[in-house]
């Protein structure tokens, strides 16, 4: 685990979070700067740094995120939602842990800004 990953420490309980989920693969958990009524997390415990790190081991615990992150929308109470996976600065990516973003609860643009 790189000492200075902020996922890495939600995950290790160093920094708190508002915890949703959380199983031996998987935490999802709310974001601190809401962008929609409901707006959480969902990462994988492994550190990864991005979408394009995800190695071929990787691939069954990144599919787990979807599933997740829908049953934790539907314990939110929404059924229809977006998920956005950022890559790079470009892409507005600021923590380098994939994470995928679940967003709902009201309407949405395309395409995104
Ligand atoms: P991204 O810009 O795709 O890298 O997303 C990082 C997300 O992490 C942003 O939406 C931030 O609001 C969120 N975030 C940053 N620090 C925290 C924290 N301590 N707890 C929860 N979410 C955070």
């Amino acid at each position: 685990m790189p000492t200075d990953c902020l996922f890495c420490k939600i995950i290790a309980g160093d920094i708190p979070a508002e915890k949703l989920y959380e199983d031996e693969d998987v935490l999802a958990f709310r974001d601190i700067a809401p962008q929609a009524p409901v707006h959480f997390l969902v990462v994988p415990k492994k550190h990864i740094s991005g979408p394009t790190d995800v190695a071929e081991e990787d691939e069954k615990v990144i599919g787990k995120l979807m599933r997740i992150g829908s049953k934790v929308a539907q314990q939110e109470g929404i059924e229809q939602f977006r998920i956005v996976f950022n890559n790079g600065e470009q892409a507005g990516q600021t923590v380098f842990h994939v994470h995928m973003h679940v967003l709902g609860g009201r309407s949405m643009q395309w395409p995104p800004g």
